[in-house]
């Protein structure tokens, strides 16, 4: 038997609760140095940080020869307030997930000072953006 380990409910610091130097690259470095196989990136109720981790972990495996695999998520937050984690087998399939989800999501603009920052990262970790839709605010 094979052991697997992982972590599935990782959250970037687009995720407005998680700290802000939850970057790409520190994600793919401190799932290496902790020997972890596998991983999800499942933000509150965006996948945009997914492709980055994704493209860091490939990276990583080509500078050090260790795969880690990385499914992208969502952690919807339902209108009940009941977090659900999605997990998607590629990249394609959680974007088709978030195209049917994107008419649910709040259109309620986020509050830094009360729920903190929504970073956008390419995969070297270069902040493109910050999102302006509250993520935190259930569909
Ligand atoms: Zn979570």
């Amino acid at each position: 038997m094979q052991s697997v380990y992982y972590d599935l409910h990782i959250h970037s610091a687009l995720s407005p609760c998680a700290n802000d130097d939850m970057t790409p690259n520190d994600i793919v470095g401190m799932a290496l140095l902790n020997g972890l196989d596998l991983i999800a990136v499942t933000d509150h109720n965006s996948l945009l940080n997914a492709e980055p981790v994704m493209k860091a972990a490939k990276a990583a495996q080509a500078r050090q020869g260790k795969e880690l695999i990385v499914l992208p998520g969502i952690e919807v937050s339902t209108a009940e307030e009941v977090h659900v984690l999605c997990l998607f087998r590629d990249l394609i399939a959680a974007q088709f997930f978030e195209t049917e989800l994107f008419p649910f999501y709040s259109t309620l603009s986020n509050r830094v000072s009360i729920f903190g920052n929504q970073i956008l990262f390419d995969e070297e970790d270069r902040v493109t953006g910050e999102m302006e839709r509250m993520l935190i605010a259930p569909t």
